[in-house]
């Protein structure tokens, strides 16, 4: 059973390409993002509390999403592919953790990288279809990269620490990125076997 993290900056493509590697692995997808959409779409009290949060492009609080991921990694024996969590140093301790806990064993923190224009083109690109409003509005992405940069990219560090990091381009068209995924994950899905 496998588990590993996919990494990077809003807009990179976490979700599309957890998406095509959960199909082909047979993993679970879990996307705190969507959670929490989720959440706020059935009008929780949980929703109610991340929702103005989410709309200025702030990041929620560690508790909401640690909660989550511990109820999601709960429901399943399944191997899993993370995605937009851990999004903090905090984060990322409570996951190591919440593996522990779960009987899991961390196998990969895969980082995604591609240039700042290329993320925020994609994310205007991606608005148009999304219907998400913290992909409407410049100030919002403007802000979310900002906590990624204050927030999320020193997750990297503690991963490279425990050398679990691979960083592969994901500057280019989601095929050539999915390629350099499937490389990476295959030699994992083979390890240990
Ligand atoms: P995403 O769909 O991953 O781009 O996440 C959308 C928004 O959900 C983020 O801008 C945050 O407001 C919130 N969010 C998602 N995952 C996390 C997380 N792990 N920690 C804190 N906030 C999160």
């Amino acid at each position: 059973m496998k588990n590993i993290v996919l990494f990077g900056a809003p807009g990179v493509g976490k979700g599309t390409h957890a998406n095509i590697l959960a199909e082909k692995y047979d993993l679970i997808h879990l996307s705190t993002g969507d959670m929490l959409r989720a959440e706020i779409e059935a009008g929780t009290p949980l929703g109610k509390r991340v929702e103005t949060a989410m709309e200025r492009g702030d990041l929620v609080g560690d508790d909401v999403v640690i909660g989550l991921v511990d109820k999601a990694l709960a429901s399943t024996d399944q191997g899993v592919i993370l995605d937009g969590f851990p999004r903090t140093v905090q984060q990322a301790q409570a996951l190591d953790f919440l593996f522990a806990n779960h009987r899991r064993r961390m196998d990969c923190v895969i980082s995604i990288d591609a240039p700042r224009e290329e993320l925020v083109r994609r994310i205007h690109e991606r608005a148009l279809i999304s219907g998400r409003t913290d992909d409407a509005n410049d100030d919002t992405i403007r802000h979310r990269l900002e906590e990624y940069d204050a927030k999320t990219k020193p997750v990297t560090d503690y991963y490279k620490v425990s050398g679990l990091l691979v960083s592969i381009d994901g500057s280019g068209e989601i095929n050539q990125t999915s390629m350099r995924l499937c490389k990476v994950v295959d030699i994992l899905m083979n390890r240990g076997k």
